[in-house]
């Protein structure tokens, strides 16, 4: 009983974008969207002359639009092709961001898949240096045919160091391969957790789990990112930290990663 699949559509560019990244987390919550968002703003704040885009593909749970701080409605220019809505030097594109009566919760295989091809074919994304696309969880269908329909860059995937996280991350990479998606390597989140009061550093969710996996599977290990307070404050106000505190250690550190991306 599986809804109806969309028809395979060929790898077309978008128009006048360089490169496509996707970041990629086969489970939900180890931070999938927080890393999007910061790694976008630190394309560009290593770089203020970048053009960088962040598309939401998280279409069942879109949070692009409370971590950017943008609200809709999304307005057309005169051929009926969406604007993006533009903040901290982002162009951004979410289903949040469209009527509440359109929720997109419930919304079938098929249904998910136009939308994610009207967020990419039907916006004026152009001109643009970096579209960074926040993909929704999991290796499952619509993960696929996304990989397979839009010319994809290079694959970023985020993990915990867990083994449940490493699993699935492992399931990723081999997605990836399969439709002959470059994966430029893994990001490690919450990697360790440090006390603010006394400096102590406990591994809540294990120990370099993901540095370990990227090893034995030959792929990059991109950056470890601490579990910090500030960085869910942040991302919770509004205001993602490479934007809010650009000297922050954990803001270098998405800086340091988008410098090998
Ligand atoms: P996903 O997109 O994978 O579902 P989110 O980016 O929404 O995950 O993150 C899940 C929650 O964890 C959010 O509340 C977010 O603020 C928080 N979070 C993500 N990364 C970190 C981090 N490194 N330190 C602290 N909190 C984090």
């Amino acid at each position: 009983n599986r809804p109806p699949q969309p028809p395979i559509a060929k790898k077309l560019p978008i128009a006048g974008v360089k490169q496509v990244l996707v970041v990629s987390s086969c489970k939900g919550g180890v931070g999938k969207s927080t890393t999007a968002v910061n790694l976008a703003l630190a394309l560009r704040a290593n770089d203020p002359t970048r053009l960088v885009g962040i598309l939401d593909a998280d279409v069942h749970g879109p949070s692009i639009p409370k971590l950017m701080n943008i609200k809709g409605p999304v307005f057309v220019n005169e051929k009926n092709i969406m604007l993006p809505i533009q903040n901290y030097g982002l162009k951004c594109m979410s289903m949040g961001l469209m009527a509440g009566d359109m929720a997109p919760i419930v919304w079938r295989g098929l249904m998910v898949m136009s939308a994610i091809q009207q967020m990419l074919r039907q916006v004026v994304w152009g001109p643009l240096d970096y579209l960074v696309v926040d993909m929704p969880p999991g290796t499952g269908d619509a993960q696929l045919t996304l990989a397979q329909n839009i010319p994809i860059d290079g694959a970023i995937i985020v993990s915990t160091p867990q083994d449940l996280a490493l699993v699935d991350a492992r399931r990723g990479v081999e997605m990836f391969r399969k439709v002959e998606v470059p994966t430029l390597g893994i990001i490690q989140n919450m990697s360790v957790f440090q006390c603010p009061n006394c400096g102590h550093e406990e591994h809540i969710f294990g120990k370099n789990g993901a540095g370990e996996l990227a090893k034995e599977i030959g792929i990059e290990l991109l950056g470890d990112i601490p579990l910090t307070g500030i960085i869910r404050e942040m991302s919770d106000s509004g205001k993602p930290i490479v934007i809010s505190e650009p000297e922050s250690p954990q803001a270098q550190i998405y800086k340091e990663i988008a410098k090998k991306i």
